[in-house]
């Protein structure tokens, strides 16, 4: 099982990086990304830092990813910023998309979607068919998310996904130990969103490295 979209103390999650990890090594994840929220006032830093508990968390059978979620960055600013975290060592690369519950700046999508550097456009809201075809051009996936509010909109994003050949995520954005999935509610979440028995397996049997390092 992977998360691709988790959250620590180094942003506003309540767990410290490997207590996360502990959990979710529990649970049975053997692929986390920390992906803390992110903009140009730390980016550095927490590119500097995460890499400090890659050999705890391998000690617990977990590969950490070290990500950030690029968060309210202004979408000029995006593409530039996407390329100094992977030229910083960013293993992913996750923005924070276009979800109801935010004024996130709207163009954020679009973006994200023509960014080879970003992988995944995290709760997309009501996301255009057009902009889910650039990320399936640029191989940027999309993402469902169990996060209350954002995941308002899991049904339309898993349908637009489905009619431009987007890559799909499934995602907990947990910030607390009460949000992360175990393996029943991670199906739970895709099954909701209307994904049949072979796009869930598809989901979850993703190759991270086929989308990470294409
Ligand atoms: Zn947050
Ligand atoms: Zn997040």
């Amino acid at each position: 099982m992977y998360d691709l979209h988790t959250h620590t103390t180094l942003s506003d999650g309540e767990m410290l990086p490997m207590e996360l990890i502990r959990r979710m090594a529990v649970l049975g994840y053997d692929t986390v990304a920390v992906t803390d929220h992110a903009d140009g006032s730390n980016l550095e830093t927490l590119l500097a830092v995460l890499p400090g508990v890659r050999e705890s968390a391998n000690i617990y059978g977990v590969r950490l990813l070290c990500g950030v979620e690029l968060t309210h960055v202004p979408p000029i600013l995006i593409q530039g910023m996407a390329q100094k975290a992977k030229n910083l060592g960013a293993d992913v690369v996750v923005v924070h998309g276009e979800t109801l519950m935010e004024p996130v700046a709207p163009g954020t999508n679009r973006t994200a979607c023509s960014c080879t550097d970003v992988d995944v456009l995290a709760h997309p809201g009501l996301i255009t068919r057009d902009d889910a075809m650039l990320a399936a051009e640029h191989g940027v996936a999309l993402e469902l998310t169990s996060r209350g509010g954002h995941n308002r909109t899991n049904g339309h994003v898993a349908n637009i996904a489905r009619d431009t050949g987007c890559t799909l995520v499934v995602d907990s954005d947990a910030h607390a130990p009460h949000d992360l999935l175990d393996k029943r509610a991670k199906i739970s979440v895709a099954m909701g969103a209307g994904l049949k028995k072979d796009e869930c397996s598809r989901a979850f049997s993703l190759n991270i490295d086929e989308l990470l390092f294409r």
